[in-house]
């Protein structure tokens, strides 16, 4: 239960709300219980009136404004007819009085938990953004999504309706019971034995609903999930024939949803007949005791009307004791689960004393060394390397040599175990991440674009809004302008999900663009062409060549651009730099770098090309 704590400030955010909110709750509770008082009394006019009727024993006991209600109309005089009238407008009065303060409860606190929930929706997802590449590869996105809405759902359930039903039920007990003490102890103690009962049994069959209905939530969700990859995957499934499979493999993950499904709603079954039996119980009780005590006086005739309509009116709250128990619960375990997450802590964060200032100059790897920490899979192993402003690197090496973890460590997503990566001579863990990430733009290996108009994937990383030319320049420098005219919309054309479907190599060269027209000190390309022809390949190394005039790139690549003169060629082999220089100190060397030219050359031969 601590855990809700955190919720605390919320509440206090607004608390006018809140406090308002149980105000009305508060008044709603004492106008219902005036009703059945009112009842009593026309009740035992009635009686008054019978023939052989006594007159009544003792003086039936009101709340002050009942009393004051009924000494009004009794100076008033009024014929028997006018009397039931009167009261029978009042008892209405106070329905429609109590009607509008529900309202307004609800009104008041289902609206702050509408609130809170869209502030706790943005205080996640504003964390989830600044936590880091690890956490990410080590929870899966379903399960940030789950929280993000499920589990602050349930919380929602908390601030809203458990906490109203819980004010509610609280006052509504405490005035029924005060009233019914008030009149009569013995027929009180009486008729509410059961309703504990009630409660504890609502309370347990509510648990096992529960723990039910999160059971298909489960299967439900794998359910979804199962959907879900079929679809995406439908042209695998095609290919390989496998309809039938994938759809005995969806009977059955629906089977069991349906068998737990069928469960719950027994279980549910019982719920409300429980209900009905307790509190045909207590109306029993009322009717029997109370029944012998009018034969004695008959202002008890009055009494078991009032006790009767209390008991109903006590059906709602006492039931809801057991709900909002375990809603709280419910509430309780999710804020645990979103409490962890709240607290978990960037480990690539800022450092106290962080420059702000332009990273540029010289880059330097200082003896870095980078294990994987969730997978002990050690992707860099002493790299000691000096890059200088405005040179041009190309990064080769065989698939897994670690050439894109090197561009992640400079861009912070991991921080290396061992050694240190400085830009300008600062240590780049002394640099504003935003600053430092703001300089470098890094082209990924796995491109993703998001969901929305080709311009705005292009101006993504702007922070203020591009103009069209600049957009079509960078897109111009990324070989990619001619085909964003030929699409239907140009530059406004939807992408992705909701749009059409780019090629690899369209989808390359538009997160190039992306890259470009950041304008950056320093740019990686991490294997960025794989996906382009061979002469759009050398269209767009010839523009990058004139971009990238004073600024320092690092071109990631399994290939050898030979017409862009870099200045220095790096090899990674299993982690390690294993070669480093020129195009002819390397080919001197006669290494990987050597034995990969030759082999280039060899492809694109006009004998080779020719057989
Ligand atoms: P490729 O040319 O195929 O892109 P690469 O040279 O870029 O390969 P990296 O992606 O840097 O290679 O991977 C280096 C090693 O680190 C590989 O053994 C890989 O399995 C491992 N690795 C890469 N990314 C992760 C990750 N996020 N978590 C754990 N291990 C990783
Ligand atoms: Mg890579």
């Amino acid at each position: 239960m601590k855990h809700l704590a955190a919720l605390n400030t919320y509440f206090w955010k607004y608390r006018n709300r809140f406090f308002i909110g149980i105000f009305f709750v508060v008044a709603s509770n004492y106008f219902a219980v005036l009703a059945p008082q009112v009842t009593g009394f026309v009740v035992n006019q009635v009686q008054q009136r019978l023939p052989g009727a006594r007159p009544a024993a003792t003086k039936p006991v009101h709340d002050s404004l009942v009393n004051w209600f009924i000494t009004t109309i009794q100076a008033g005089n009024f014929g028997f007819g006018w009397l039931v009238a009167i009261c029978s407008l009042t008892i209405l009065g106070l329905a429609i009085l109590r009607g509008i303060l529900m309202f307004f409860m609800r009104q008041t606190i289902i609206v702050m938990s509408r609130h809170i929930e869209f502030d706790q929706k943005n205080e996640i997802f504003q964390h989830y953004q600044q936590l880091d590449t690890q956490f990410y590869k080590t929870h899966s996105t379903g399960d940030l999504m789950n929280r993000m809405t499920e589990d602050v759902s349930r919380v929602r359930m908390y601030t809203g309706p458990a906490v109203m039903y819980l004010i509610n039920l609280i006052t509504l007990i405490g005035f029924c019971v005060v009233n019914m003490l008030r009149k009569d102890v013995q027929l009180t103690l009486l008729v509410l034995a059961p309703l504990p009962v009630l409660a504890i049994t609502i309370y347990l069959v509510n648990s096992v609903i529960n723990k039910k209905s999160e059971k298909i939530q489960g299967l439900l969700s794998d359910l979804t999930t199962n959907a879900q990859e079929s679809f995406s995957g439908i042209r695998v499934i095609k290919s390989f024939v496998q309809e039938k499979a994938m759809l005995g493999f969806f009977q059955r993950n629906s089977e069991s949803y349906k068998t737990n499904a069928v469960g719950l709603a027994k279980v549910e079954a019982i719920y409300f007949p429980s209900m009905a039996l307790m509190i045909g119980l207590s109306t029993l009780v009322t009717i029997m005791v109370g029944g012998y005590q009018a034969l004695e006086d008959s202002s008890k005739v009055g009494l078991i009307v009032e006790f009767v309509i209390y008991i109903n009116m006590l059906t709602f709250p006492v039931s809801a004791i057991g709900w909002t128990a375990s809603m709280i619960q419910r509430a309780a375990a999710s804020q645990k689960r979103l409490n962890e997450f709240l607290q978990t802590k960037p480990t690539i964060a800022n450092s106290a004393e962080k420059v702000t200032t332009p990273v540029a100059g010289d880059i330097h790897f200082n003896h870095v060394s980078f294990t994987y920490p969730h997978t002990g899979i050690q992707a860099l192993q002493n790299c000691h390397l000096h890059i200088r402003k405005g040179e041009k690197i190309l990064l080769l090496g065989r698939t897994g040599s670690g050439k894109s973890t090197l561009a992640q460590l400079l861009l912070r997503f991991y921080d290396p175990q061992e050694g240190s990566i400085s830009i300008g001579g600062t240590d780049i863990r002394q640099i504003d991440l935003r600053t430092l990430r703001e300089q470098i733009s890094y082209v990924q290996q796995d491109i993703f674009l998001f969901s929305d108009t080709v311009s705005d994937n292009i101006s993504f990383g702007l922070s203020s809004p591009a103009t069209q030319e600049t957009i079509e320049k960078a897109a111009g420098f990324s070989s990619v302008h001619k085909e964003i005219l030929g699409f239907s919309k140009g530059y406004d054309t939807m992408i992705g999900e909701r749009g059409v479907t780019l090629s690899g190599g369209q989808k390359q060269r538009i997160s190039i663009a992306r890259a470009l027209i950041k304008e950056p000190e320093i740019i990686v390309f991490d294997d960025c062409l794989s996906a382009v022809d061979a002469k759009t390949e050398n269209e767009i190394i010839g523009n990058l060549y004139r971009y990238l005039h004073d600024k320092t790139a690092i071109i990631i690549t399994h290939r050898i651009f030979s017409s862009f003169p870099f200045d220095k060629i790096i090899v990674l082999e299993n982690g390690e730099l294993v070669e480093q220089g020129t195009h002819e100190t390397l080919m001197a060397k006669n290494g990987y770098y050597a034995e990969l030219f030759r082999l280039q050359l060899m492809e694109n031969s006009p004998d080779k090309t020719e057989s």
